[in-house]
């Protein structure tokens, strides 16, 4: 049986919130019985956006994880729920059915993701629903993903052992991976909300000049982990590394110049600055 998974790339996220708005103009005023009431005109983010600034001036970069249910296999919200009040379909999508979870506030503490939001005017918790309704009538994706001009959100319909190659070939993650709940939201590019980066430029002191293509290695122990060239400002980006993942080592090499050797603590994404050759 073919059932619906979302992809998301971070990378492609520029924050314009036109998901989050088609969610509003979907559901705000409109019942989709019998999976959804309408949305309240406040207060829900069915596709949350979520933002993260990293690194220090003036090697910053910001990331934007958009952020709807992610219609979990194993869902802790199922098993939370009193009267079969969440379900999954047949097609891996999670609904809460609006009448049996009336008065079930205690559902929204059950998601790790934070993606369920209760409605005080008709006391139900709701969600993401990818657009079930719509689906049914034949669309191929949800209303989030319509409307996104950059292509961040896509959706497939597959069989879970198609997917699960998909996961491999395109090295997709899912949030919260030790959690176990088997999320149906796949994201591209991860690194760049969940990861961090070492950052910095590379100058020829003597000729007051950025140091381009400077050859900038990363090791751990013996083991090189990246390489990477500076550009013409000089400027190198090591990018996703654990956080608080310990000591590296940098080896910075330039044509006529004596290499350089660094050893950087990795907590966050980290600017070491101006290395002089
Ligand atoms: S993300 Fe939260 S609300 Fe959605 S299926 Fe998983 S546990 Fe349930
Ligand atoms: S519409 Fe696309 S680019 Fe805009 S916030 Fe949503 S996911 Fe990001």
């Amino acid at each position: 049986m073919k059932k619906w998974n979302m992809i998301i790339d971070v990378a492609k996220c520029h924050d314009c919130n036109n998901c989050f708005l088609a969610c509003k103009d979907e559901f705000v005023d409109n019942d989709w019985p019998p999976y959804s009431l309408a949305q309240p005109w406040h207060g829900h983010r069915w596709m949350d956006i979520m933002r993260k600034e990293r690194g220090q001036y003036p090697k910053v970069d910001v990331a934007y994880r958009p952020t709807p249910c992610m219609h979990c296999d194993t869902a802790p919200c199922i098993k939370a729920a009193k009267d079969g009040a969440v379900y999954k379909r047949d097609d891996g999508i999670v609904i809460i059915d609006p009448k049996k979870a009336q008065g079930q506030k205690d559902l929204i503490d059950s998601c790790p993701y934070g993606a369920i939001w209760w409605n005080a005017e008709n006391a139900v918790p709701q969600k993401c629903t990818f657009c079930v309704h719509l689906l049914e009538e034949g669309w191929d994706k949800p209303r989030c993903a319509h409307s996104c001009p950059t292509g961040a959100l896509e959706m497939v319909c597959l069989e879970d052992r198609e997917m699960e190659k998909m996961r491999e070939e395109r090295g997709l993650e899912i949030l919260m991976p030790g959690l176990k709940t088997n999320p149906r939201v796949y994201y591209l590019n991860l690194y760049r909300y969940e990861r961090c980066f070492i950052a910095g430029n590379v100058a020829l002191r003597d000729k007051d000049e950025c140091a381009e293509g400077a050859k900038v290695v990363l090791r751990r122990g013996n083991k090189i982990l990246n390489t990477v060239e500076t550009n013409n400002y000089g400027d190198f980006k090591l990018d996703n590394l654990e956080e608080n993942s310990g000591k590296y080592g940098l080896h910075i090499t330039y044509p006529g110049r004596e290499g350089k050797e660094l050893s950087v603590e990795v907590k966050e994404s980290t600017n070491i600055g101006t290395i002089f050759l």
